[in-house]
């Protein structure tokens, strides 16, 4: 290791988008003659739809016409800023002006926000962060990289809610240093489940010293919120993302949601121009079509409900219940015995069974992430999982 670098970065590693996936979703990239390409990126939960035809030429029309390549973009982002708090408290169906523009921050992806509010809270030894596994992975991984120390918790095996009594025990017992953040998902990833009714209680019973951050990156499949709180929460922050139901994760543009005394700090740490004028202008023009970019989002969910229904069906298959726009599916113990194999390596060949037939999924914390594709994606995930399981 070089000698000026910092000794605790020895231990991470690079993160890898697809681990052990293809390297991309086109013929070029199939690894082997004897696999298929993947087809089915059904890895990251995206929506599975491009832009529109007509809106990719709009986009392309505004790169011609409205944006000097030669100029910084908007590093206000005032525009962007009131047509999110519109489209924020109109889908949270709050009053007129409930939500304002001084307590939005943009990111280059809500992974910039969580960096953000890492940098806000708990840098210089001044916080630790909470997190219950399994969850999204980002958290721990920024942490890491800022040398923030990451306490865990555990969930219920059964419904993956948070074990609030430990929680409650290890933000009691964390004091070197105490913890200031909780990172929680609204329905959370891997696991597909909402926040329960005792999670949000607890959440409103911390301190105003701990930060609470809800992260709502799938709230327009499960229509779960929790902005109507802010007002009286100053020390929650939600998070949304353009990456997932609005179709522009090529775009990276992820905003946050808070007391605007918390929007100002992230507007501090924030690099100036985080955000390409393409990627504003995308924004934009996602938010000025809604309707039509979140119309499919019925459809969606229609196709979760036939293949948590088919897959339920399948006696190899522990299928959880979801609010997100992915399944979380487990191996049946038995699975791994006819297969003569430990449970993890089970999953391991079935992951990549499927990889060999060309649907990509993620192999995460025990069990499987697979995203809720178009149609024929998921009638190919059911017929590839049944081919391959024994019955
Ligand atoms: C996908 C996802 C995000 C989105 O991250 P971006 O950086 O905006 O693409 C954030 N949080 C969770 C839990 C996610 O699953």
């Amino acid at each position: 290791m070089l000698p000026f670098l910092r000794s605790d970065l020895t231990q991470l590693v690079a993160y890898t988008p697809h681990p052990g996936g293809a390297s991309g979703t086109s013929e070029a990239s199939a690894e082997t003659v004897s696999e298929r390409p993947i087809v089915d990126p059904l890895d990251t939960n995206e929506n599975p739809y491009d832009l529109p035809e007509a809106l990719k030429q709009k986009l392309a029309w505004a790169y011609q016409e409205t944006i000097a390549a030669n100029r910084y973009p908007d590093g206000e982002q005032r525009g962007l800023k009131d047509a999110i708090a519109q489209y924020i408290t109109e889908s949270a169906h709050l009053p007129a002006a409930a939500i304002s523009a001084e307590q939005i921050s943009i990111g280059n992806g809500s992974d910039e926000l969580i960096r953000s509010l890492l940098i806000a809270t708990c840098l210089g030894r001044e916080g630790s962060i909470l997190v219950a596994q399994p969850t999204f992975s980002m958290y721990r991984i920024l942490a890491q990289t800022l040398g923030i120390p990451v306490v865990t918790v555990g969930r219920s095996p059964q419904t993956f809610e948070t074990n609030l009594d430990e929680a409650a025990q290890a933000i009691q017992q964390t004091t070197q240093p105490p913890i200031r953040a909780v990172f929680m998902v609204h329905p959370n990833s891997p696991t597909a489940n909402a926040l329960t009714p005792a999670e949000l209680d607890w959440l409103r019973s911390l301190p105003e010293q701990i930060l609470v951050v809800i992260d709502e990156a799938y709230f327009e499949f499960s229509q779960r919120t929790v902005v109507g709180e802010l007002a009286q929460r100053p020390n929650w922050v939600v998070l949304r993302t353009f990456s997932k139901a609005f179709r522009l994760a090529a775009h990276r543009v992820g905003y946050a949601i808070a007391h605007p005394q918390l929007a100002a700090a992230l507007e501090k740490v924030r690099l100036p121009y985080n955000l390409p004028a393409t990627t504003q202008a995308a924004a934009l023009l996602a938010l000025n079509h809604r309707q039509e970019l979140l119309s499919v989002i019925p459809q969606i969910l229609e196709g979760r409900s036939h293949l948590l229904q088919a897959l339920s069906a399948n006696p190899a298959l522990q299928v959880f219940p979801s609010d997100a726009n992915f399944l979380f599916v487990k191996l049946q113990p038995w699975v791994a015995e006819s297969w003569n194999l430990e449970a993890d390596a089970a999953l391991t060949q079935l992951f990549q069974q499927l990889k060999a037939q060309g649907t990509l999924v993620r192999h995460i914390s025990g069990g499987l992430r697979i995203t809720i594709g178009s149609p024929a994606e998921n009638q190919r995930t059911q017929a590839r999982l049944t081919q391959i399981l024994p019955g």
